[in-house]
């Protein structure tokens, strides 16, 4: 297939070519598409066929539903109810970066929510995916615009990296502004309970309810037979090629630990790459080190996250070495994907 690519401007996008994008979700087709959080592999949410075509594309276990993205705050036909408590989060951060999970109604197709009987509904803030809904006509089913297991995509080359010659369109140009996927929050049980952390934190979800909590499940390694609350979360994610290890404890500890393991590479002929940070950056060497940003920023680090791994792939490394984050406010979504790709390999300094 010839995957066309049109290069966007957030702030003036082209509207003709938003217009034959969004014909080309109507009709069935996949179109990868900037958000704030990463690029989405969209289709119509509503049209079963068409959101098969993500699944192979992807290479995407079929038990992992999709997030619904729409436009408008009109969403009664795509759920049987909406919970007093969604009401107030989506009045409080649509458009954003806040996915809710509320019980389907049949008009959403079985193969978006994967055989459940809810759906995840979030609206985006980034005009291009905003006006390429409307264009739509339709809600767009969209999961991360990646090979299934790599680190969802922030910026339009990686999109191309992973999908060109499989969809029809590739749109877009901004690097995503959060750069890690949306919180999901489940408004299905009470109290509601975040089953993946991002951009929207649990402190600020807390302002708007003081009983929301995570799911306790998500930080930890998962144990045989789990069957987590959102199916997505069993599966290896955000994987570059090389293994991830994270370095966890007081972080000049962890800086000497991580000065130690390089070593150990060294010896053996290996190639290691570093996870640093702007605040450690200069403390490692022997090694390709990558600084996230600075500690002081987690916002700025979350946004670098998933392009400083594939960086990594794209320098060959044998084995990534990353520093560890305090799980509080953007720390805990950074920690989530950090742990996720690392596979829990976690090695206390
Ligand atoms: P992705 O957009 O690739 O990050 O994948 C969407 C994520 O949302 C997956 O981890 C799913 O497990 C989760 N998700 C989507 N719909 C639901 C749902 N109805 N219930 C629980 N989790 C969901
Ligand atoms: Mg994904």
């Amino acid at each position: 297939m010839i995957t066309k690519i049109e290069f966007l401007d957030k702030d003036k996008p082209n509207k003709e070519v938003l217009k034959k994008a969004g014909e080309v979700i109507y009709a069935g087709g996949l179109v990868a598409f900037p958000t704030e959080t990463v690029y989405g592999l969209g289709a119509n949410a509503l049209d079963g066929e068409a959101v098969k075509k993500i699944f192979i594309a992807k290479g995407r276990p079929q038990d992992n539903p999709l997030i619904v993205h729409v436009a408008d705050y009109n969403i009664d036909y795509l759920v049987k109810e909406i919970p007093p408590i969604a009401k107030k989060l989506m009045e409080k951060f649509w458009p954003g970066p806040l996915t809710l999970i509320m019980k389907k109604s049949s008009e959403v197709s079985e193969v978006t929510s994967a055989g459940l009987d809810t759906i995840g509904i979030r609206m985006p803030l980034n005009p291009v995916a905003n006006i390429l809904i409307k264009e739509a006509k339709v809600p767009i089913a969209a999961p991360s615009a990646n090979i299934s297991g790599r680190p969802s995509p922030t910026d339009i080359e990686r999109c191309i990296e992973d999908l060109k010659g499989k969809i029809e369109y590739i749109i877009g140009g901004e690097k995503c502004g959060v750069g890690l996927e949306s919180t999901i929050v489940d408004c299905t049980i009470e109290p509601p309970c975040v089953l993946r952390p991002g951009g929207v934190t649990l402190e600020m979800l807390r302002e708007i309810d003081d009983r929301i909590y995570i799911d306790p499940a998500i930080m930890k390694k998962p144990e045989k037979d789990f069957k987590p609350k959102a199916p997505g979360m069993k599966y290896r994610h955000y994987a570059p090629k090389a293994p991830v290890k994270i370095i966890s404890g007081d972080l000049k500890k962890s800086v000497a630990k991580i000065n130690e393991i390089v070593q150990n590479y060294i010896d053996v002929d290996k190639k290691v790459g570093i996870m640093a940070t702007d605040e450690t950056k200069n403390q490692y060497s022997n090694a390709v080190i990558k600084s996230l940003g600075s500690r002081n920023d987690l916002y700025s680090v979350g946004k670098n996250l998933f392009e400083v791994l594939r960086e990594f792939d794209d320098e060959k490394v044998d084995v990534i070495l990353s520093e560890a984050f305090e799980e509080k406010g953007m720390g805990v979504a950074i920690m989530n994907r950090l742990k996720k790709s690392a596979g829990f390999d976690i090695v206390e300094s």
